[in-house]
């Protein structure tokens, strides 16, 4: 018996000669935050589109919760899915209050949800004001709040924090983790890796519509093997002992750039490197250890 909520086997989409998505595998566990990144054009909206059952397959299967999309129970289990798209249109002449009512009940949730789920994505005082007059990111809150709706326990989201302002980014991930908290799955995609990299429990590279790394991001970093560095501050005139404690180190080397003084080294070598920076002997005034980014580790993947 799995845990997984979607299970994707070979799916494929074509449009005339491209292969948006080609022959992909992918399994999403419940009650996870699943990210996934990757190029313009990867493949990722058509792969949420094939998920939510909004475009036909060309071949392939695609389950959420145990039953095929498209299929007849399908229906039943739609209810229970909340979807952002990367665009989201709404009709300018409605007010906020007025689009989410108006979605409320395509989507059969009671109209009494509306006011607090505007509140919950700051749109409160804005909720009697027409669409037209909306910023990118109060548009973008709105089709959150209409996401939400229904209290949904899978979530796509499809770069929900485009047009966000800081704030509004941190109120979102908050919001996450609380319908997280509560049992929900949200899958999510975003170019902005540095800001899911801390956010997402796994995440899944997606190249040409073919996934080329999934896993955790610290299980990606360790798979691609890239160098981290110690940033130092050093007592004056230690630089030369500095160098030669890590000369004698395999896999570790001094940089000077000005001011900074760093180690770069590979993952095995860190303890090493720790241990013969204890051994400087109060030389070290103060250490950062840096671990390759989200962003270092999809260039090393997908460049
Ligand atoms: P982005 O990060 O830019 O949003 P994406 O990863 O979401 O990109 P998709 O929108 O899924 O990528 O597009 C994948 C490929 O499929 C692209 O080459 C795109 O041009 C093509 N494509 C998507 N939808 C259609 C369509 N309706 N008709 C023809 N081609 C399409």
């Amino acid at each position: 018996m799995t845990n997984n909520v979607i299970e994707v086997h070979q799916i494929t989409k074509h449009y005339g000669l491209v292969r948006a998505v080609d022959g992909l595998d992918l399994a999403v566990e419940s009650g996870q935050v699943f990210g996934l990144i990757g190029h313009n054009g990867a493949g990722k909206s058509t792969l949420f589109r094939m998920m939510l059952g909004l475009v036909p397959a060309t071949s392939g299967e695609i389950r959420i919760d145990g039953w095929p999309v498209r299929g007849e129970e399908f229906r039943r289990i739609r209810r229970h899915l909340g979807y952002l798209p990367e665009n989201v249109v709404f009709y300018d002449n409605l007010s906020g209050l007025e689009t989410l009512a108006f979605f409320a009940r395509l989507k059969g949730v009671d109209h009494g949800e509306c006011g607090p789920l505007l509140e919950r994505v700051g749109l409160s005082d804005a909720a009697n004001r027409r669409v037209k007059g909306y910023s990118k990111g109060m548009r973008q809150r709105l089709g959150f709040a209409q996401a939400l709706l229904g209290k949904p326990r899978l979530l796509f989201l499809d770069e929900p924090t485009t047009g966000l302002d800081p704030e509004g980014i941190r109120e979102f991930y908050r919001i996450l983790r609380e319908m997280k908290n509560e049992g929900a799955t949200i899958i999510l995609t975003s170019h902005i890796l540095s800001e899911i990299q801390e956010r997402v429990d796994r995440l899944a590279i997606m190249k040409t519509g073919k996934i080329q790394a999934i896993g955790t991001v610290q299980s990606l970093r360790e798979e691609m093997a890239l160098p981290l560095w110690f940033e130092l501050r050093l007592a004056d005139g230690a630089e030369a002992e500095l160098r030669r404690v890590v000369a004698a180190l395999d896999g570790a080397e001094v940089n000077v750039d000005g001011e900074r003084i760093t180690v770069h080294c590979q993952r095995e070598s860190k303890m090493a490197v720790v241990q013969a920076l204890a051994a400087l002997d109060g030389r070290v005034i103060d250490v950062h250890i840096r671990e390759p980014s989200l962003e270092d580790v999809f260039l090393g993947y997908s460049g």
